[in-house]
């Protein structure tokens, strides 16, 4: 089906049609046509495959049609590296279009937030905390909104923003078209849709909550203290150009870094402790080809939309399979085709075992030809992904066995703090999230190093169970 069947604005088919696209992914076709007749709308895709533009050509198309009066369309996304990932996005396709647009996120100063709020920018899109700051005794500005868009609404729930976009929905005038993306769709999420939609549409793409088809994916079993010793030796293959590395903690992120920049390899960060600016400038030199390999967080990473990403590496295997859903579907992204790498150590044999239960997929195991898995585990306060000594009279919170460490985490979303518990449905069977603050003081610690050079990673695919392979004893 062609983009012009769709019943879009010629300004921004010409648009579509300058950006390169040839014909609509599969939520686009979907969801495109619900849009313009005005429903209301769930969208179940994966990172991927489109979906902001399968909300954004829409709505421009609408908002085209009709003079400016203020904010017309709100977007809401959990991270403002998402957020400004929109805003590039609406600003290509709106390129023939005289409309506005402005971003509101934390970590910036308000004035010119406030000020485009003033103004009426048609479209606004905005990180929650940041936007229930700014909207409480602006509901003016906001009394001519036709569109409310929220925008990986599982990732939104599991930050814990669902109180603030409540506070938000309240303030925004009730008849609206809403629109309602989520990568997963579990009880919680059907409850919010429920409180927030009418009579809408749903588009589900591909199964639920199911890792994007176009990546290929491996496990490499290995023990925590062999991790950087692995990564430099699969570094070693010229077929890993474009790197987006995952690490459970910012300061894991840091010590990753600053190794493989040791080892001569251009790499960046992003995480909560980087200011805007630095991340900004890692992402587009990852964009841009000038460092090869980009270690992030879970949450700094969301709405990293970064065409040509060859490989996901999960230097730390994510607990909840949404994050692992969310990690590898930064590559292969539209229909490229791309490769999710994961380091899986004893520790995360549960989870393993969890993500391939929930997927009904067995993730092959792989096993690096030429790296020296024998080497020993350094001595306890050396090296390895360990924190510094406890320093006299300090108190530590238990570290997180396997559970992200939120509280620094959010802090990427910017000042505004909210309560972060939750219960989880799919994920975590109904657990509660705890938060926890671990310490390290950041230095450079001494990291034990194996591995040899220039042989190939691929070796083959194998089966069985963690620990029977790594000889990690009993099961549990
Ligand atoms: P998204 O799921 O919105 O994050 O989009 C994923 C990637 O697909 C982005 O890099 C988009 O630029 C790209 N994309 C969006 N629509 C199309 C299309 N119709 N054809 C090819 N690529 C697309």
């Amino acid at each position: 089906m062609p983009f012009r069947s769709l019943g879009l604005d010629a300004a921004i088919l010409k648009a579509v049609q300058e950006t390169g696209y040839t014909e609509p992914t599969p939520i686009q076709s979907a969801a495109i046509p619900f849009i313009l007749q005005r429903r209301d709308l769930i969208g179940i895709a994966q990172t991927g495959t489109g979906k902001t533009a399968a909300f954004t050509l829409p709505i421009l198309s609408v908002l085209a049609a009709s003079p400016s009066k203020g904010v017309r369309a709100l977007v809401v996304a959990p991270t403002r590296e998402l957020v400004v990932q929109i805003e590039e996005n609406v600003r290509a396709y709106a390129k023939h279009l005289s409309l506005t647009v402005a971003t509101i996120f934390g970590g910036v100063s308000e004035r010119p937030q406030i000020k485009a709020l003033e103004q009426g920018a048609d479209i606004v899109i905005a990180t929650p905390g940041r936007l229930l700051d700014l909207i409480r005794g602006r509901e003016k500005a906001f009394a001519n909104i036709e569109f409310l868009v929220l925008d990986e609404a599982d990732r939104m729930l599991d930050m814990g923003f669902v109180p603030a976009i409540r506070q938000i929905v309240k303030l925004l005038p009730r008849k609206r078209q809403t629109l309602f993306f989520s990568a997963t769709l579990s009880r919680e999420i059907e409850k919010l849709t429920g409180e927030f939609l009418t009579e809408p549409e749903t588009v589900e793409i591909g199964r639920r909550s199911n890792p994007a088809d176009t990546v290929s994916q491996s496990v490499y079993e290995i023990p925590q203290h062999l991790k950087p010793g692995l990564l430099l030796h699969l570094l070693q293959h010229d077929k890993l150009n474009m790197v987006l590395v995952f690490t459970r903690t910012k300061h894991g992120a840091d010590r990753i870094a600053r190794r493989l920049e040791q080892a001569g390899i251009a790499t960046g960060t992003i995480h909560s402790n980087r200011s805007q600016n630095q991340r900004l400038r890692a992402l587009n030199e990852f964009r841009e080809g000038k460092i090869r390999v980009l270690v992030a967080t879970d949450i700094a990473a969301r709405g990293i939309d970064v065409d040509g990403i060859s490989h996901v590496v999960n230097y730390d295997f994510p607990p909840h399979h949404e994050d692992y859903v969310h990690r590898i579907g930064r590559t292969g992204r539209a229909k490229a085709v791309g490769e999710a790498i994961s380091f899986v150590s004893r520790e995360d044999e549960d989870a393993v075992r969890a993500l391939e239960r929930f997927t009904r997929r067995g993730i092959p195991r792989h096993k690096a030809e030429g790296f020296d898995y024998t080497a020993p585990a350094p001595p306890r306060d050396k090296g390895g992904d360990r924190r510094p000594p406890r320093r006299p009279g300090e108190v530590r919170a238990p570290r997180p066995a396997a559970r992200r460490d939120f509280s620094q985490e959010r802090s990427a979303e910017g000042s505004h703090s909210h309560s972060g518990n939750k219960s989880y449905g799919s994920a975590g069977g109904g657990e509660q999230r705890t938060r926890s603050r671990g310490r390290s003081d950041g230095k450079p610690r001494s990291i034990s190093m194996s591995g040899e050079a220039g042989k190939s990673a691929g070796g083959p695919a194998k089966k069985g169970g963690i620990g029977r392979f790594l000889g990690f004893g009993r099961r549990k």
